[in-house]
């Protein structure tokens, strides 16, 4: 393990699978104690163990993004093992809709809102509160290019990361003058578990979204890391309130 960033923090939602494990191991290789979260206790505790194997520092609270109180709890148990949190990557995330807005239903809509958008709003504000104590951090959430353009059939996923990015905006502004930065990241189709689901009974799926991508492939969860830890990084000290695509130029 590289511990350029030892003695810092870092928060990862979401961080049972995919980009969020990948993004947590990749802040412990770069030095950061890491605090893995998600619903999934089981996958949660692999991604600690992983880190661990690799000698990085990590451990697991279990929390989902929705409920303001299990939130609150995060956030505390975050800064009273660590004393600290200097990033916090909000990734936790649902895509469950195939449909037309026309077709769509209450409680597919309400789901996808109460995770990608109120979970997102509940972490930066339990965050916030923390950095604004110790004096600065830095935030990046997930949105995805589904926040910057259309997403046929994905409409209620494609309003709720347009959310993320209103939020991300707005707290970047509100809390510039605080040093806190807050930006997100717009991955588009990543290879992961959500992206083989949409796949199951679609194989046409996998061959559209390769086409999509002026690159020629789908990207990797190694590649929406990287981005991270750059948009967490000093690097990026004067970045914030931006919606980076990591698109393989989907969105030019
Ligand atoms: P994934 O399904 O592999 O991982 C998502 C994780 O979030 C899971 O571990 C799940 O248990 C956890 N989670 C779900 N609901 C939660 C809740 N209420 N509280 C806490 N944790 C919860 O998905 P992924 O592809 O790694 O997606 C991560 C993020 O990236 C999501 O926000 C997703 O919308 C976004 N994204 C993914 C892609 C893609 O192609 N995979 C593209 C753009 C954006």
């Amino acid at each position: 393990m590289n511990k350029t960033n030892s003695g810092r923090v870092a928060l990862v939602t979401g961080a049972a699978n995919g980009i969020g494990r990948a993004t947590a191991l990749a802040f412990a290789k770069s030095g950061y104690s890491v605090v893995v979260s998600d619903i999934d206790n089981q996958a949660g505790q692999e991604t600690v163990a992983l880190i661990k194997a690799a000698e990085g520092d990590a451990s697991f609270i279990r929390c989902d993004v929705s409920r303001d109180a299990e939130v609150r709890l995060l956030i505390d148990g975050t800064v009273s093992a660590y004393g600290r949190l200097d990033c916090a990557f909000n990734n936790a995330g649902i895509e469950i809709e195939r449909c037309k807005l026309a077709d769509g239903n209450e409680g597919v809509f309400d789901a996808i809102m109460n995770v990608n958008v109120k979970g997102v709003w509940l972490c930066m504000k339990y965050q916030i509160a923390a950095m604004l104590a110790q004096g600065g951090g830095a935030i990046v959430n997930t949105a995805s290019v589904a926040g910057l353009i259309a997403a046929p059939k994905q409409g209620i996923y494609s309003a709720s990361k347009h959310a993320v990015i209103g939020l991300t905006k707005t707290a970047a502004v509100e809390y510039a003058r605080k040093n806190i930065r807050v930006n997100a990241v717009c991955p588009a189709v990543i290879d992961t578990e959500m992206f083989r689901r949409a796949s199951t009974d679609n194989p046409e799926h996998v061959a559209l979204a390769v086409a999509a991508h002026p690159l020629g492939r789908i990207g990797t969860v190694a590649e929406i890391a990287a981005a991270v830890l750059y948009l967490c990084s000093d690097s990026a000290g004067f970045t914030t309130g931006v919606a980076m695509p990591v698109d393989g130029g989907l969105t030019a």
